[in-house]
C-alpha cells in the first residue's frame, strides 16, 4: 500500500478532460535526479517545451502526482498507438503518463522500491480504469525512434506482474513469454528497450545479424541536470545532410532514414554499414560507433586496431569497448579493444603485432603457434582478456567451467553483453542472459538461485534464435516450457556447475591513460588529492576529457572507475584551485565525479572512497590533503 502525494503543478501546463478518455497508461524515464527532475516536471518544463505529467516516482519509492487522472497531461508529444483497435495519432488525449526517476542511459538502475512502487500504482490504475495489457506501454513504443524512455526498464517482467492474475487476461503460451523475455533482456542490454513493430529489429533477424549492441546516440546529450529527455540527439546527420536513426547490432550496423519529426521513414529500405563504399558517409558512422563504445578515442583511421577491424569487420564483429590498457605481470601490458565477435590486444609499444582472443585461446589450447607467446602465456593472457570483458560487461568474474560460460565460448556466441537475469516463466525461474549472437536461458532450481552455485544435475539451456525459429517449428514443439528439455535435447545439460562466475568485488576500473598521449611533466611531488564535481554525463565528459586534460581519474554514475592520464602529466583542472602559492596543479592527482558531490549514489561513493584509499596508500598521501568541493579549493 502507499501514499501518493498531491503536489500539483505550478503552471497550468494541461488540458481540462474527463476520466473517461482514459484508455491507455505510459511509462517514462527523466533523464534526471530526484528533486531536481520532479521540480522541472512541476513548472511545466522550459519555455517552449512544455511539458507535465500525472505521476512521478522518485527511486526511494514515493509517488508525487502533479496533475488529475481525468485532465489531459502532455507527456507524450508526436506519437501514435492503437487504442481500442483505432489509431490514435497524439496519446496525450487517451493517457495518463507516469514519470520515473532515471538517468535513462539503459546502465542507471530502477531501484526494488521504485519499480515496487511503478508496479503497484500501474495495477491500481489498471483495474481502476479497465486497462488492457496493449495499452500499457512505455514512451518508446508510442514514438520509436523519436524516444528512449523508459530505457534498461525490465518490461517484460513489469507487465507480467502488473496484469498477474487480473481477470480476462489471456496468458501467453509459456515459449512466447520466454522469447519476449529474452528480446527485453537484449535489448534492454543495448542501452534502451524493443520497440514494437521495430523494424531494425525485422531486418536483423532476418539477415541473422545477432543481438542488438547499441542503440546509438549521434552525440552525448549537454548536461541538463533536470530536464526531461530530448532523444532528437539520437538522429545522426551525414555530411551530405541525410538524418539517419542508427543501431548497431554484433554483426553490422544498420541505419535508416528518418523524417522531420524524427521517425523512421517506411518508404525507404533499412541499410547496412558494410554496403556503403569507403565515403564520408560512412566514416561519419564509423565515427558515430565507435564513439558510442569508446567516447574517449571513436574511431582512428590510423590505429592498427581500427585498420586491422576495417580488413576483419565479419570476424569481430561492432566494437563493444573502450581500447584500454591491461597488465598480465609488471613490464607486460597490452592494449585491448573489445568488439562483439572477439577481441584485439597489442604488446605495449608493439603495434605491428596484434592478436585476437579466438587465437590466443587456441594458442592456449595448443591448437596453434603464436609468435613470441608461450602456451603458458597465451593461457594467461586469455584469461586476462575474457577476465576483463566479463567483468565490464556481466558484473561477474570470468569463470572457465562455469557452464553458460562455456557454452558460450563453445558455440562461440561471442562477447556477453549485460547481466544475466532472473524471470519466471509460467512459474518456472530461468536465468536469461543475451550474448553477442544469442540470447542464452537455463532452468533454475528456485528464484533466487546464486548463479556461482552449482546446480543439481539436469538444468538445459535454451537459445532465442531457436525459438525464433520458423513459425511451424516453433508452434508445434515448443509450446509448453516443461517440454523445453525435449526441444532442446541435443544442447548440453548442466552437471554440478555454476551457472556463472562470482560476483566481481568491486566495480572495473578502466585504464585509459596509454591514449591520453603526453603532456606537461609535474615538477613537484604528489602530495594532494582533490575530488571535484564533474556534470556529466558521462559521455560528454570523458569525450572532452582526453582533449583537455582535465582529470586523472573519472568516475562515472555506476562507480565505473576510468583513469585517464598517467599521474606524472598535469591534471589542468587543478590549476586555479586553492592559493596560488600551493601551485596545487603541480602537487595534486584529480578525480573528477559524475554530478554533484552531495547528490551520489552508494555505489559510487564507494567507489571515489576505494580509490582515493588506494592513491592515499600508493603516493603516502595523509587524510589532510585529501580535499573535496568546488573548484574554489574548500574542502
Ligand atoms: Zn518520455
Amino acid at each position: 500500500m502507499y501514499q501518493i502525494e498531491w503536489v500539483g503543478m505550478l503552471r497550468n501546463h494541461f488540458k481540462p478532460g474527463t476520466p473517461d478518455r482514459i484508455r491507455m497508461i505510459v511509462l517514462h524515464a527523466t533523464a534526471g535526479t530526484y528533486p531536481g527532475d520532479l521540480k522541472w516536471l512541476r513548472q511545466g518544463g522550459a519555455p517552449g517545451r512544455e511539458v507535465s505529467v500525472h505521476y512521478y516516482i522518485n527511486k526511494s519509492g514515493q509517488i508525487f502526482q502533479l496533475v488529475a487522472d481525468r485532465d489531459i497531461a502532455w507527456h507524450a508529444g508526436i506519437s501514435r498507438w492503437e487504442v481500442d483497435g483505432r489509431t490514435v495519432i497524439g496519446c496525450n488525449e487517451v493517457s495518463l503518463g507516469i514519470e520515473l526517476e532515471n538517468r535513462n542511459d539503459g546502465r542507471d538502475p530502477y531501484p526494488p522500491e521504485q519499480y515496487a512502487a511503478a508496479c503497484w500504482l500501474t495495477r491500481e490504475l489498471v483495474q481502476k480504469y479497465q486497462i488492457p495489457p496493449h495499452q500499457v506501454v512505455r514512451h518508446l513504443d508510442i514514438s520509436p525512434g523519436r524516444k528512449t524512455d523508459p530505457a534498461g526498464f525490465p518490461w517484460q517482467r513489469f507487465l507480467a506482474e502488473v496484469f498477474a492474475d487480473l481477470p480476462g487476461q489471456p496468458a501467453l503460451p509459456p515459449a512466447e513469454q520466454l522469447r519476449q523475455h529474452m528480446l527485453d533482456v537484449a535489448y534492454r542490454a543495448a542501452g534502451s528497450g524493443l520497440p514494437a513493430n521495430w523494424p531494425f529489429f525485422t531486418v536483423a533477424r532476418t539477415t541473422h545479424l545477432g543481438m542488438p549492441v547499441t542503440s546509438l546516440v549521434a552525440r552525448p546529450p549537454a548536461p541538463r541536470p533536470a530536464s526531461a529527455p530530448d532523444d532528437r540527439e539520437r538522429v545522426l546527420s551525414l555530411p551530405d545532410g541525410t538524418r539517419y536513426l542508427v543501431e548497431v547490432y554484433a554483426r553490422d550496423a544498420l541505419f535508416a532514414a528518418v523524417g522531420p519529426d524524427d521517425t523512421i521513414r517506411t518508404d525507404e529500405p533499412v541499410r547496412r554499414l558494410s554496403d556503403i563504399p569507403a565515403s564520408p558517409q560512412r566514416l561519419t558512422l564509423l565515427e558515430a560507433i565507435f564513439r558510442a563504445a569508446d567516447p574517449i578515442n571513436g574511431f582512428q583511421p590510423g590505429w592498427a586496431f581500427h585498420q586491422y577491424f576495417l580488413a576483419h569487420v565479419g570476424e569481430l564483429g561492432m566494437p563493444i569497448s573502450h581500447n584500454h590498457r591491461l597488465t598480465l605481470a609488471p613490464g607486460w601490458n597490452v592494449a585491448c579493444q573489445h568488439f562483439a565477435l572477439d577481441s584485439l590486444c597489442s604488446p605495449v609499444g608493439q603495434w605491428q603485432i596484434i592478436y585476437r582472443l579466438s587465437e590466443i585461446r587456441r594458442a592456449a589450447a595448443g591448437e596453434i603457434l603464436l609468435a613470441g607467446i608461450s602456451r603458458d602465456r597465451a593461457a594467461q593472457l586469455a584469461h586476462l582478456i575474457l577476465d576483463d570483458l566479463f567483468t565490464l560487461r556481466t558484473g561477474r568474474r570470468y569463470q572457465a567451467d562455469a557452464a553458460l560460460v562455456r557454452y558460450a565460448l563453445d558455440e562461440e556466441l561471442g562477447a556477453p553483453l549485460g547481466q544475466a537475469e532472473t524471470a519466471l516463466i509460467a512459474g518456472v525461474p530461468m536465468a536469461l542472459m543475451p550474448f553477442a549472437l544469442d540470447v542464452v536461458a537455463c532452468r533454475l532450481p528456485t528464484p533466487d538461485w546464486p548463479l556461482d552455485q552449482p546446480l543439481p544435475p539436469g538444468h538445459p539451456f535454451g537459445r532465442l534464435t531457436t525459438l525464433l525459429g520458423p513459425r511451424r517449428q516453433f508452434t508445434s514443439g515448443i509450446v509448453r516450457l516443461s517440454r523445453l528439455g525435449h526441444q532442446f535435447g541435443s544442447l548440453p545439460v548442466i552437471r554440478n556447475q555454476p551457472v556463472l562466475g562470482p560476483p566481481r568485488q568491486h566495480r572495473p576500473l578502466i585504464d585509459v591513460s596509454l591514449f591520453a598521449g603526453d603532456g606537461e611533466l609535474r615538477r613537484r611531488a604528489i602530495d594532494t588529492i582533490l575530488v571535484v564535481p564533474a556534470p556529466g554525463p558521462a559521455s560528454l565528459s570523458l569525450c572532452n576529457a582526453h582533449i583537455e586534460a582535465h582529470w586523472h581519474y573519472y568516475i562515472d554514475h555506476t562507480g565505473t572507475i576510468f583513469r585517464l592520464r598517467n599521474e606524472r602529466y598535469v591534471a589542468r583542472a587543478a590549476r586555479g584551485i586553492g592559493l596560488p602559492a600551493e601551485q596545487l596543479d603541480q602537487r595534486a592527482l584529480v578525480i573528477a565525479v559524475e554530478g554533484s558531490l552531495d547528490n551520489t549514489p552508494p555505489v559510487l561513493r564507494q567507489a571515489v572512497r576505494t580509490l582515493v584509499r588506494w592513491l592515499q596508500r600508493h603516493f603516502q598521501i595523509g587524510h589532510d590533503r585529501v580535499r573535496s568541493g568546488s573548484l574554489t579549493g574548500d574542502s
